[in-house]
């Protein structure tokens, strides 16, 4: 049987579609939008189309977006004075700072300086430790959409075995924290694998739900995988293709052809774990807005 896609972009739309209800709510019954700064350092092409999808997807939700776009020689002084005023201005909710910066930039320090109230991509130590003790915290957005992609799907993951390949502080870390607090649409059994990890089909092969998050092409094959397993593929590789007008596609990290013929559930590339991102971005600037009612 061929397994069900797991529609990203029809969650995604779903879950946005409750925001922009939330939003109007907050807009007629406190005046207030919420807001999120889009800091843009460079004119890397995947940045700029980010950044691009990330302003239209406010608009759309009816979230104030700022967009803050500075030449590559931004001096890091600067930068950091940004975040300073951004911290302060009370129409901005979220900053997210569009990685990668240039190299004479410490990415650390910058991160480091947004304001945890403002941390929307839920990347600053203070929230990355809330997360990690289970507390109420903005979640990174990767991971959180994942989960929410497998919840809003009917996917059970209490009690499952859930194996992740990669373990980086963006997806595979987090998400593994996630993933296995003692908590509701949680309470997993995780197994994280890295380059590190010797023969990693006997653990993938073992999966209930297989999580591929190693920015490889093929890093999962079918032989990788039990019959009836959901597959979350993460990756998004540029492959040369001289069909298509741009000369590349983009590929997950899992056989996707072979491994659909087995498992019960698979996400595609594009369309699956990407519109779910950015969803759950605007997701925490809606979050943090409320918050600022309460505080
Ligand atoms: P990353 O920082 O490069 O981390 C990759 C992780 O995978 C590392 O932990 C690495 O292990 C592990 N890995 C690499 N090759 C492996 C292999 N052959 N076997 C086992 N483990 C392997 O990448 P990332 O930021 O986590 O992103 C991963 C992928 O997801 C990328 O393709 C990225 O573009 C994509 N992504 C997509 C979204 C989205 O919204 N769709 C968001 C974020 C990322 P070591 O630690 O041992 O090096």
């Amino acid at each position: 049987m061929e397994a069900k896609i797991l529609d990203g972009k029809k969650t995604a739309q779903e879950l946005r579609e409750e925001l922009r209800q939330e939003v109007q709510t907050l807009k007629e019954k406190h005046n207030l939008t919420p807001g999120l700064a889009v800091v843009l350092v460079g004119e890397h092409p995947a940045s700029v189309s980010y950044v691009t999808g990330k302003r239209r997807a406010c608009e759309k939700a009816g979230i104030y977006s700022r967009e803050e776009n500075h030449p590559e020689t931004l001096s890091e002084k600067k930068l950091l004075s940004l975040i300073d005023e951004l911290n302060g201005d009370p129409k901005i909710h979220g900053i997210l700072v569009q990685l990668p910066l240039p190299d004479h930039i410490d990415e650390k320090k910058v991160l480091h300086a947004i304001h945890p109230d403002k941390d929307v991509d839920g990347l600053h130590p203070f929230n990355v430790g809330q997360m990690m003790i289970g507390e109420d915290t903005f979640l990174p957005c990767t991971p959180h959409g994942i989960q929410q992609l497998l919840i809003r799907n009917n996917i059970p993951i209490e009690s499952r075995h859930i194996v992740i390949v990669g373990r980086s502080n963006l997806v595979g870390k987090p998400l593994a924290a996630m993933l296995l607090q003692k908590q509701k649409n949680a309470n997993a059994t995780v197994t994280v694998c890295h380059t590190g990890t010797k023969d990693i089909g006997q653990y993938t092969k073992q999966a209930d739900i297989l999580i591929a998050a190693a920015g490889r092409p093929n890093t999962v094959t079918a032989d990788m995988v039990s019959d009836g397993a959901v597959i979350v593929d993460v990756g998004v590789n540029r492959i040369e293709d001289a069909s298509r007008k741009k000369g590349y596609r983009l590929v997950g990290d899992v056989d996707f052809e072979a491994i659909r013929q087995k498992a019960a559930a698979i996400t595609p590339v594009p369309g699956g774990v990407g519109p779910m991102t950015i969803t759950m971005l605007l997701y925490n600037t809606v979050k943090s807005a409320k918050n600022s009612i309460s505080h």
